[in-house]
């Protein structure tokens, strides 16, 4: 099937002299599932809609934004797979040089806060027409929030944007809806009660809608803004969750229920649409972001683990929707036929690999259901855990012509996997390459509590069973912790703690993410507030560059580039008497060997922050 038209000449040759929808998207145009654009103008297209992408225009004008014309019924925003202001700054705020959602790599193809300049550019060149904001920027910003980069609270994105309606979440039922109500003569007003949605405007009838405490009152304090953040989460749940409205002064951010999770059949309907699995052929060079996913295969979407950094929660929601295994080998088997394919697949899996085909097995509770997570402090009795479905998965994709290879490269949760003996064997025996990425983020019980992740003793039984699963195959297999440092609630010393019991399991880290507080998470509001939101308990919080560098700096104790703040560290603690113990006198020369396999063959190396 053609690419969706990004030039009125594209348009033509399908016989349209008008769109119905525009999209302008902050990244390029990669025809495939994974990126949120091509899905979402793929899912029109195949309910006859005429939809046209404008992809990374020129924002210090509006004619680039005119370039398709006027659509018939809205234009749609995204800053991209990305927050443009993650996608802009490291978590020391200093602007990367580089763009995987750009041709050649390049930065500087968006502006900052895409979705707010661009629903500008749109306005001004089509006054009349309405804009719908979507993608993780809208949808993470929906309610006034927390910016780390302006280091302030901010109003709803849809106030900054003057956009006509935002979509939040995966978007495919409400912008299909909102479609079908345009093409039907509705107005956007009367496009406010979709499922998925958020806008200004009138407040529902009294006693239908939770109400959060204003945009002026979270500025002000800091207690509301956790109070505010709480009573939002909580409304998460798709079938009990209450419409929720946000006051910014005289006006009112109302924010509808989450869209409905699809069922397999839905999404098994997506991932057969006509996707050419290609870049646009416009691009002359190459798209690091699809070089990296081009061999990898979504097997379901959203997160039951409810970790407290991670922003699924509030984007694709708690409810696990697996595709079929059918629809699955199917895309492995049109894989297989392209050209470039040489037989590796680099990942089949989700936000967590081992989630695949799981679900709650009390519908009644699921649907009144408030946890954060399915699976901690403890997995929920309801919880069907069976790992039948994701075993069978890799058993039957292994056996498909063509595929030599699969890895599994999407994080998995090794508490949720005690249960699953069956996948894990699978994992060991045939998936990790040699190498397992594992997130524990940290080891120590009152971090990993407020990160809402397992403790040290999951993951010792995990390095256990690893360690034995790998003699009994005899392979030499290794694991990839990742960990995060400045993470709210963990100190220096916490930070220190964390090094020596690092050193103590024989492991050594190549890379720490430093925390960075993303719009739209528990770590977030805490990072922010001093609060957990969920317990109301205070915080402590590493707020300064030198010392979130001096965390960092401990778990990268045995790097020459690090050791002088390592020192400091030590001194700062007063316990410079540790020096030998860390240190160890073993500081590796720059350039030499960076994975180190220890007995009996577990090896560390590291990490980034993943969304586990
Ligand atoms: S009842 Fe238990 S398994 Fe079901 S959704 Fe709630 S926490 Fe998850």
């Amino acid at each position: 099937m053609p690419f969706i038209p990004t030039t009125l000449e594209e348009a033509s040759q399908r016989c349209w002299d008008e769109l119905d929808i525009i999209f302008v998207s902050g990244d390029a145009y990669i025809d495939h599932p994974a990126f949120g654009i091509a899905l979402l103008a793929r899912w029109l297209e195949a309910h006859g809609f005429r939809v046209g992408i404008i992809t990374q225009p020129d924002w210090r004008s509006k004619e680039p934004f005119m370039a398709l014309g006027r659509p018939r019924l809205f234009f749609g925003v995204s800053a991209g797979a990305m927050d443009s202001m993650v996608a802009h700054y490291t978590p020391a705020r200093k602007l990367r040089h580089d763009d995987a959602y750009t041709p050649g790599n390049r930065h500087g193809a968006r502006p900052n806060r895409a979705t707010m300049i661009y629903t500008s550019r749109l306005k001004e060149a089509y006054k009349d027409v309405p804009v719908v904001i979507g993608g993780i920027e809208a949808s993470l910003r929906r309610f006034a929030h927390y910016d780390f980069w302006e280091n302030k609270v901010r109003r709803s994105i849809l106030f900054d944007a003057k956009a006509d309606l935002l979509i939040y979440g995966m978007g495919e039922q409400a912008i299909l809806e909102v479609a079908e109500r345009r093409a039907a003569g509705a107005s956007m007003t009367e496009t406010h009660d979709v499922r998925g949605t958020a806008f200004i405007g009138t407040a529902p009838a009294k006693g239908t809608y939770q109400e959060i405490p204003s945009y002026e009152d979270i500025s002000a304090s800091k207690t509301h803004f956790a109070e505010a953040f709480r009573l939002a989460y909580h409304e998460q749940n798709p079938w009990s969750g209450k419409t929720l409205i946000q006051q910014h002064g005289n006006r009112t951010l109302v924010c509808n229920p989450p869209s409905l999770p699809l069922s397999q059949t839905e999404m098994d309907q997506l991932y057969a649409l006509p996707f050419e699995k290609a870049p646009h052929p416009a691009y002359q060079e190459p798209i690091v972001a699809w070089e990296q996913i081009k061999t990898s295969i979504t097997s379901h979407r959203g997160c039951f683990g409810g970790c407290a950094f991670c922003a699924i929660t509030m984007h694709q929601g708690k409810s696990i929707q697996s595709r079929s295994q059918a629809s699955i080998l199917a895309e492995i088997a049109a894989l297989s036929r392209k050209s470039w394919f040489r037989g590796s697949i680099s990942d089949i899996g989700g936000p967590t690999a081992n989630m695949y085909g799981l679900s709650c097995g009390n519908p009644e509770a699921m649907k009144i259901c408030r946890r954060e997570s399915c699976i901690f402090p403890g997995i929920c009795k309801n919880l069907l855990t069976s790992d039948k479905k994701a075993t069978a998965l890799l058993q039957a994709a292994r056996k498909q012509p063509g595929v030599k290879h699969i890895a599994v490269s999407s994080g998995v949760r090794y508490d949720l996997m005690e249960r699953q003996p069956g996948y894990f064997s699978e994992l060991v025996s045939h998936h990790t390459g040699g190498l397992l990425k594992v997130a524990p983020e940290h080891l120590l019980e009152h971090i990993t509590d407020l990160m809402r992740k397992p403790g040290t003793q999951s993951f010792e039984r995990f390095l256990a069973r690893f360690d034995s699963e790998s003699a009994r195959l005899g392979k030499r297999q290794s694991i990839v912790p990742y960990l995060i440092s400045g993470h709210p609630g963990c100190t220096l010393k916490d930070m220190l703690e964390l090094a020596l019991i690092l050193k103590r399991m024989g492991m050594r880290v190549e890379q720490v993410q430093d925390f960075t507080p993303t719009p739209g998470t528990i770590s977030t509001c805490m990072f922010y507030s001093g609060i957990d939101p969920m317990s109301g308990k205070t915080v402590y919080v590493a707020t300064t560059d030198r010392e979130k560098g001096l965390q960092k700096a401990l778990l990268l104790w045995h790097l020459p580039a690090e050791r002088s703040k390592v020192l400091e560290a030590l001194r700062e603690l007063g316990r410079e008497g540790e020096a030998p113990k860390l240190l160890g006198g073993a500081v590796r020369p720059a350039g030499a060997e960076t994975i180190r396999r220890t007995k009996p063959h577990r090896t560390t190396k590291s990490g980034k922050q993943t969304d586990r």
